[in-house]
C-alpha cells in the first residue's frame, strides 16, 4: 500500500487504532462499523505488538492470526462501501533485540506498521512502561527511576533515536509523549534548555529519516495536546516532512477524535 499517496489525496484517513486484541475498549467489527459510518476511505488497525516482556496492554503472538481474520472480514462486511481496512501494528520498540526492525516483525508482512516507544529500561536494566495515566507514572518516577525526570526523558529520546536509526517501519508514533508526562511530573519541563536541545536533535534526525510522522490526537480532549506538540509542526512542515492525522482511538466513538481540529490546524501552517 502507499501510505503517502493516500495521505495525499483524502484526509478521510486513520492509521491507528486499537481494539480487543491490545488494550483497546471496542472489537474490531464495531470500531470498523463506526469507520464506515464516520466516512473513512481508508481505516488502519493497529494492536499494541506483542513484545517478550510481561504486558497487560500489548497483543499475544498467538491471536495475531485471528486478528487478521477480522481485519478481513471487516472489509467483508464493509464490501459496497467505501472504507476499506488494513491490518497494521504499532510495533513496541524495545532495544536493538525486538522492535520494528527485527526479523519477527519484517517477517510478518504487515499491511503497514507503526513505530513507537512506550517501554525504556531504568538503571537497573528493568523495562517500565512510561505511557499511560500520571499517577502511575508518578509513582514508577519513585519506585523505578529514583525520580530522575532527566534521565527518563534522555531514554525516551535515546532509545527514539535508536529505533528511528534502525527503522523497519512505515510512521513514527506519537513522537514526543513522553513530554505529556514529563510536563505533569515538572511543569514546564518542555521550556527547558535541555530539553529543546534533545528534541530539536530528535527533530533533525527525523527529518532526515524521510519517514511519516503521525500527529497523534488522542489525548487532545482530555490534555489539551497533540504528539508531536502543536509548537513542533511548523518546523517539521517548513521541511516538507508528511504528516498523517491519527487518532488512536480505543473506543469506537473516538475514532476521528480531534482528527478536524489538527486538520484545520495543520492546514494554517502551509
Ligand atoms: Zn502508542
Ligand atoms: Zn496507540
Amino acid at each position: 500500500m502507499d501510505l503517502l499517496k493516500i495521505i495525499t489525496s483524502t484526509d478521510r484517513y486513520n492509521f491507528h487504532s486499537h481494539t480487543q486484541f491490545c488494550d483497546g475498549r471496542d472489537t474490531v467489527a464495531s470500531i470498523a462499523a463506526a469507520a464506515v459510518a464516520s466516512g473513512f476511505e481508508h481505516f488502519g488497525f493497529s494492536p499494541h505488538s506483542p513484545v517478550p516482556i510481561q504486558s497487560p496492554c500489548n497483543m499475544s503472538a498467538e491471536s495475531v492470526g485471528a486478528f487478521r481474520a477480522e481485519v478481513n472480514a471487516a472489509n467483508e462486511m464493509a464490501h459496497g462501501s467505501t472504507t476499506k481496512f488494513y491490518a497494521g501494528m504499532e510495533i513496541d520498540f524495545l532495544g536493538k533485540e525486538w522492535g520494528p526492525h527485527t526479523a519477527y516483525f519484517t517477517d510478518l508482512n504487515l499491511d503497514y506498521s507503526i513505530g513507537s516507544v512506550h517501554f525504556i529500561r531504568n538503571r537497573r536494566g528493568e523495562y517500565v512502561d512510561i505511557d499511560g495515566k500520571f499517577d502511575s507514572f508518578r509513582s514508577k518516577m519513585a519506585d523505578k527511576f529514583d525520580n530522575d525526570i532527566r534521565y527518563v526523558v534522555n531514554e525516551y529520546y535515546r532509545a527514539s533515536a535508536e529505533m528511528l536509526s534502525l527503522g523497519g517501519f512505515d510512521i513514527l508514533g506519537h513522537m514526543d509523549k513522553i513530554g505529556q508526562n514529563a510536563s505533569y511530573y515538572s511543569p514546564g519541563i518542555e521550556d527547558e534548555g535541555w530539553y529543546i536541545d534533545l528534541i530539536e536533535d530528535y527533530i533533525a534526525q527525523v527529518i532526515a529519516s524521510s519517514k511519516i510522522v503521525e500527529i497523534n490526537t488522542k489525548a487532545r480532549v482530555e490534555h489539551g495536546r497533540f504528539f508531536p506538540g502543536e509548537r513542533y509542526w511548523k518546523r517539521l512542515v517548513e521541511a516538507g516532512v508528511p504528516l498523517m492525522i491519527n487518532s488512536d482511538a480505543h473506543y469506537a466513538d473516538k475514532v476521528d477524535a480531534s482528527r478536524c481540529e489538527a486538520l484545520s490546524i495543520l492546514s494554517r501552517l502551509k
